[in-house]
This record gives structure tokens, C-alpha cells and sequence, in this order.
């Protein structure tokens, strides 16, 4: 089965110790099976660390520390595992982070998540975000849609909409709601500020950021084309794996709300740069779309409608 990624993707590379925001703080990092058998069988002072250092239960994972760390990152941002084992002794969590993967017609896509900066940073920066391209093979078959829907063909319909430089940014997204009759204006603002304070969040404070949801906020060219690029990318991870065109409609929904609220923190913020829009991107990616349940709660307002 053939593996493709956007362009940008082979440009990826973490930047460690140079992170703000490191994937080892905050989130619980699973450990699986497979890396458990290697533990289990590690001698010395570090293997006995990193067995004392899991928690059993359904899913074994690190027992995090203060501040919410990875009990194996290093005060200066590295992982001692690593370091004193090499990358073949991490999990498969740590190793495939950020990436995501959906199944398609032709076979596997893998992305970038803009819950890493600079992840992030690389999918803003990048202009060419239509451009797909084949970067290898994995073993198993492709996954077809039982229902025959295919939902790269619309997929390209969209970039190809939301890439239509003949018309304005704001435009665009016009057409595009026209096209699908899918709007953001399905809710009215108070009524997504209400959907949004009844979330779920890994920091709270954020539900406060997001009472700044507007359906027009004022933003200008400088930022409409980051805007754009973060929209393609939420198009790119989340319209991908649609059975039908109900799917694809409500997923697209969830994808022009993550845009308008991502607007809304930039216009409040008086955001002017990239660096300036990697922050919200970020919170709104790790808020909103790792959490499968926020996702769904937003693509909810879009179905049956
Ligand atoms: S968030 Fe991204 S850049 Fe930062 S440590 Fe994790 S993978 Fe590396």
C-alpha cells in the first residue's frame, strides 16, 4: 500500500530541546507492547528507572511528575531514554508524534499535527499544501469506502475552491459554504461560545480564550493566508477518512468553525505573523482536535441539518 504526505511533510524535523511547548509535558504517553517486552528485559540503572517509573492498568503508561513532565525528560528538554538507549527504545507514541494517518481510496495519507509548534510552523509556512505527494510503501491493503464515496475526488474540489486566488480570502470560504451549505453560521456566536464552555479542556483557561469566537472577525490579507493554510491542513486531516458525503460535509463544518475560532484568537490577539498565529493554532489543535469527543461535539451541530 502506498504511503503519500503533504509536500512539507519530509521537512519535518523536532526540535527538541528548542520546544516551548514539548509533546513530554501534558499529555500521558502510553507505552506500548511492544517497547513494555524491551523494558522488561532492560538491565542497569536506567532500565530499572524506566520499569519503576510505568503504571499499570488498562493501558500502561509513564506515571507523570510535577508540572505534568514525561519522568524521562531532562531539565533541559531532552529524553533520557534517548540519550542513554537511542531512539529504538522509545515508544511508538513518542516516535510517531506528530503524525496522523487516514485510511484513503489510494492508500495511506500521514500529516503533521499543529499541536507541535513546529509542526505547525511548517504547515503555515508552506505554500503549496494541494500538493500530495507518494513518499513510500507500508504493508497492508488499501481500505476502500464500503460506499463507494471518495472522498479525495472532493477533497480536491475543495482545494481547489479554497486555492482560487482570483478571489478574495473571505470569498472563498463563501463559496466554499456554498457549495456544501455548510456555514459556521449554523450558530449563532453566543451560541458556539455556549458549545465551546461546555467542552472538555486540558487547560482551562483556554475556555476563557475562546469566549473571543466570532463569526466576522477583523483580519487582513497578511493573516488570510495562514488562515488558509491552517484551514487546508484541518481539510487535509479531517475530511480524508469521510464515508459519505454527510460525513464529509459535517467534517468540513468542524473544519470552518477551528477556522473561524483560529480567526477570532488572531484578531483579538492583533496577530501579524506567523509566530503570532502558532500559539492559538496549537491550543485550538490540541484543544479541540485531539480530542476526538470536542471534535465530534462540533461536527454534531452539522449533521442531520
Ligand atoms: S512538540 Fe514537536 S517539536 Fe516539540 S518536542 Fe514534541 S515533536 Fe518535538
Amino acid at each position: 500500500m502506498k504511503l503519500y504526505a503533504p509536500e512539507y511533510y519530509k521537512d519535518f524535523k523536532c526540535v527538541a530541546d528548542r520546544c516551548k511547548h514539548s509533546c513530554c509535558v501534558g499529555w500521558e504517553i502510553d507505552v506500548d507492547e511492544n517497547t513494555l517486552e524491551k523494558y522488561k528485559s532492560l538491565e542497569g540503572e536506567l532500565g530499572g528507572a524506566i520499569r519503576a517509573s510505568i503504571e499499570d492498568g488498562e493501558v500502561p503508561h509513564f506515571r507523570l511528575c510535577d508540572g505534568d513532565r514525561c519522568p524521562h525528560l531532562t531539565g533541559n528538554g531532552l529524553c533520557k531514554i534517548i540519550l542513554g538507549l537511542g531512539e529504538d527504545y522509545i515508544c511508538d507514541i513518542c516516535r510517531e508524534h506528530p503524525r496522523f494517518y487516514n485510511d484513503t481510496s489510494r492508500g495511506k495519507e500521514v500529516g503533521l499535527g499543529i499541536a507541535c509548534e513546529e509542526a505547525c510552523r511548517l504547515v503555515l509556512t508552506s505554500e503549496n499544501y494541494s500538493d500530495i505527494i507518494e513518499i513510500g510503501e507500508l504493508d497492508g491493503d488499501v481500505c476502500r469506502s464500503e460506499r463507494g464515496f471518495d472522498a479525495l475526488a472532493e477533497r480536491e474540489k475543495v482545494f481547489l475552491i479554497l486555492s482560487d486566488k482570483s478571489l478574495p480570502y473571505l470569498e472563498r470560504l463563501k463559496a466554499l459554504s456554498r457549495e456544501y451549505g455548510v456555514s459556521p453560521d449554523i450558530l449563532d456566536e453566543r451560541g458556539w461560545r455556549e458549545l465551546f464552555a461546555s467542552l472538555e479542556y486540558l487547560d482551562k483557561s483556554h475556555k476563557n480564550d475562546f469566549e473571543a469566537f466570532s463569526l466576522s472577525p477583523a483580519t487582513d490579507g497578511k493573516i488570510e493566508v495562514y488562515l488558509e493554510r491552517a484551514l487546508a491542513y484541518f481539510i487535509y486531516r479531517h475530511c480524508t477518512e469521510a464515508e459519505d458525503i454527510d460525513d464529509f460535509m459535517s467534517s468540513l463544518g468542524l473544519c470552518l468553525v477551528l477556522e473561524r475560532l483560529l480567526a477570532s484568537l488572531c484578531a483579538k490577539n492583533g496577530a501579524r505573523t506567523v509566530d503570532d498565529i502558532i500559539l492559538p493554532a496549537r491550543i485550538i489543535s490540541e484543544e479541540l482536535e485531539y480530542s476526538e469527543e470536542n471534535a465530534e461535539e462540533i461536527k454534531l451541530e452539522f449533521a442531520f441539518r
